[in-house]
């Protein structure tokens, strides 16, 4: 398999080049050139097979660059119960005879689904540098969950440092314990005295030094790495096995939305033959997306228009792997991609579709919904009455969304994003008690803390780098 840009430049790529790399170099996004077809014999062989067998053979038919055996350690590797919590690693249960179900891809070491494929990521990443004798510093800035899960993942690997940035004193009590307990070497959390968007401001200045960069191996891990995205797409199809009997049946999504990169797994699946139905983006109250697939304009919100939310992990202003999308709907069209997602979004801050091809959507299985901080409470009150079942806000907004979509003979699997564990604020205020927490995790506010205060300035952050790569 070989990968393209969604921006026209069509020299092909391997999955090992893109593997640590962010944008393409004409600043699209990589795809790959066609979707590999799974026909009925296909879904009849890998219904029944483990989940790390499962990632194995969906992970087969996009890299031929890492040597079977070698793909099949890393993937037995990563997919265990020691570190998901159990066999079925994406358990689904059902919220009573609803139709409307619950897939858990929260049960990873920082309680979100960015585990799913960050666990991935760092035994793919670790694998690749012993392979080229590089090493790699991966800079990031997080509000949360990317720069926990990322570290998580990276911990202790051979090759990786991991840089992470955030607003200092403004995350979770949780997510600070989470991220700056952890004592190994290659970790370093540094607190920025400011807000998200200093920290972020601060990767783009380094990232932007060229020199640095180059010199430094400066890597990142955001939402946009096609690895990430592949190792999405297999708990769609871990997903429909346990919920259907036979793969004449359909099954429906519900997806919990910012960045557009969860579901955008979900419509890899389906154009791979997938019997999806209906590929259903929930939004919060940043509704960027919400309001594409309801109009087939595209508007890009200014920091005024972003909402701070109680399900902040997707709070976003634009979505950054919304291109992949827009590249397939307009018949990978790379001209007109790169024109709309480069200078009509940098003039006008939007773009807008035809008639023609805002109604091609629905071929494409998506709908949407949008959820607010009251819908959340109603939601997670409900879902605890109803069905005894204590669901995050991520997982609210898309409970909520799910309700309004889900038809006749369609089961609709709603994804959990997050468990209740790490937005304990809004759980207290929707139940009026804490939420329960996963075993081993009790007093992790108590561990003592590791972490660096720095100022928001891109030099300082520069001079930590050199000092701890040296
Ligand atoms: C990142 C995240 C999301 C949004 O996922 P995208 O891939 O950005 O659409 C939703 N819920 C939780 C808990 C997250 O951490």
């Amino acid at each position: 398999m070989k990968y393209i840009s969604t921006r026209g430049d069509q020299t092909q790529r391997r999955f090992c080049e893109i593997l640590l790399e962010g944008l393409a170099p004409d600043g699209g996004l990589y795809l790959p050139v066609s979707y590999p077809q799974v026909d009925a014999t296909t879904l009849a062989r890998w219904r029944g097979l483990s989940y790390a067998d499962l990632a194995f053979e969906i992970l087969s038919l996009y890299i031929d660059d890492i040597p079977a055996a070698d793909l099949k350690a890393l993937v037995h590797k990563t997919y265990t119960a020691a570190v998901f919590g159990s066999e079925q690693i994406v358990p689904v249960r059902r919220l009573g005879d609803s139709g409307v179900l619950i897939e858990a891809l929260s049960n990873g070491p920082t309680l979100a689904f960015k585990d799913m494929a960050m666990q991935l990521l760092g035994h793919l990443f670790e694998y690749e540098l012993a392979r080229r004798g590089e090493q790699l510093n991966i800079l990031g800035a997080t509000s949360g969950d990317t720069g926990s899960a990322a570290e998580y993942a990276m911990r202790g690997k051979q090759g990786v440092r991991v840089f992470m940035l955030s607003p200092n004193g403004r995350m979770s009590p949780f997510q600070q314990a989470q991220m700056f307990s952890l004592r190994d070497a290659n970790i370093h959390n540094l607190a920025v005295e400011g807000v998200f968007d200093d920290a972020q401001d601060i990767v783009k200045a380094v990232s932007n030094d060229l020199a640095f960069k180059r010199q430094y191996k400066i890597g990142t891990v955001n939402s946009i790495n096609w690895a990430r995205l592949l190792a999405q797409v297999v708990y769609y199809f871990a997903g429909y096995f346990q919920t259907t009997q036979s793969n004449a049946e359909q099954v429906s999504f519900t997806v919990p939305s910012g960045n557009f990169g969860n579901v955008c797994a979900g419509h890899v699946a389906r154009m791979m033959g997938l019997p999806i139905a209906k590929l259903v983006v929930a939004t919060n109250e940043n509704d960027v997306l919400d309001e594409f697939f309801r109009t087939g304009t595209y508007r890009v919100r200014g920091s005024a228009e972003t909402h701070e939310t109680s399900s902040p992990s997707m709070d976003i202003s634009k979505a950054s792997n919304f291109e992949r999308f827009v590249f397939d709907l307009l018949g990978r069209d790379g001209a007109r991609t790169a024109a709309l997602f480069g200078p009509t979004l940098a003039k006008q801050g939007a773009f807008s579709l035809t008639a023609e091809e805002t109604a091609a959507i629905a071929g494409y299985g998506f709908q949407s919904g949008r959820s607010t901080h009251a819908d959340r409470l109603a939601t997670i009150r409900s879902t605890y009455e109803r069905f005894g079942d204590m669901v995050d806000t991520h997982t609210a907004d898309g409970v909520k969304v799910a309700f309004e979509r889900v038809e006749a003979g369609v089961p609709m699997i709603v994804f959990e994003t997050a468990l209740p564990a790490k937005f304990a604020a809004t759980i207290q205020e929707a139940l009026g008690r804490e939420p329960t927490r996963p075993a081993g995790l009790e007093g992790i506010e108590a561990l003592p803390k590791r972490f660096t205060v720095v100022p928001p300035q891109a030099d300082v952050i520069k001079q930590y780098i050199r000092t701890h790569c040296d």
